[in-house]
């Protein structure tokens, strides 16, 4: 039976090798999520090293019919941003490539998650304020995917007479009289409301307080609401070293 080559795009936020010596890579793009195989012993043309984390390529890939996994045959390097591969860059890039793909399990994705995504790693890109693009982009994919917090009112009363304290379970700040969750900085608290109220741009030019406070809570938001990211727990090894 005669093959039938197909083309898509994306970048690479995921890849590992089975015990037979296949590498399984996990591709976003536009169009959504996809997976592809490159086979052992068919890694010519630099396809594997081409095919590294956060690489945007253009793969030629075809289907068998009992098989729906795509396996690779061509990948053409659109575009690398190199500092990701900076060992002080690169944990935040895997922490916002782990989201992506936690959040596009059960749904299609929306174009604006990659869309995001894409400019996040343009940001971490520029090597500037790596924790706080990080933390800004987190909140930002959770709100594409219809995770937000609430945290202008109580997530319990909707009063605004707002105690400091952020109930991560109901996913959102408490007022005096709920009085519940674990406490908030004052200034976590702005930081939560700008994110959470004006565009990425802003909230990156107005800057975050305190990186381990955000790093706290967003990682007890994602346990709760997605799922542990092994990425998160290697960054908070490194930021706490
Ligand atoms: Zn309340």
């Amino acid at each position: 039976m005669a093959q039938r080559y197909q083309i898509n795009e994306g970048i690479v936020i995921r890849r590992y090798e089975l015990p037979s010596g296949d590498v399984i890579v996990t591709l976003i793009g536009e169009h959504g999520k996809w997976q592809a195989k490159v086979k052992k012993g068919k890694h010519i043309g630099g396809n594997l090293g081409k095919l590294s984390l956060f690489h945007d390529v253009t793969a030629q890939y075809y289907r068998k019919a009992e098989d729906n996994l795509a396996i690779l045959t061509q990948v053409q390097l659109n575009g690398a941003l190199p500092n990701l591969s900076n060992p002080s860059i690169y944990p935040y890039a895997h922490v916002l490539a782990e989201l992506v793909d936690q959040l596009t399990v059960d749904v299609h994705i929306g174009e604006d998650i990659y869309k995001y995504f894409v400019s996040s790693l343009r940001g971490l890109n520029t090597e500037a304020n790596p924790a706080s693009i990080t933390i800004i982009y987190a909140w930002r994919l959770l709100q594409t995917a219809g995770l937000s917090p609430r945290v202008k009112s109580c997530v319990v009363c909707g009063s605004s007479d707002l105690d400091l304290r952020f109930d991560v379970t109901l996913g959102g700040v408490t007022c005096k009289a709920c009085n519940r969750g674990m406490p908030i900085s004052e200034e976590l608290l702005a930081d939560l409301q700008s994110i959470h109220s004006s565009s990425v741009r802003d909230a990156l030019n107005r800057g975050l307080s305190n990186p381990d406070e955000h790093f706290r809570l967003l990682s007890r938001f994602l346990a709760y609401h997605v799922t542990e990211l092994n990425s998160l727990a290697t960054l908070k090894l490194m930021v706490s070293a």
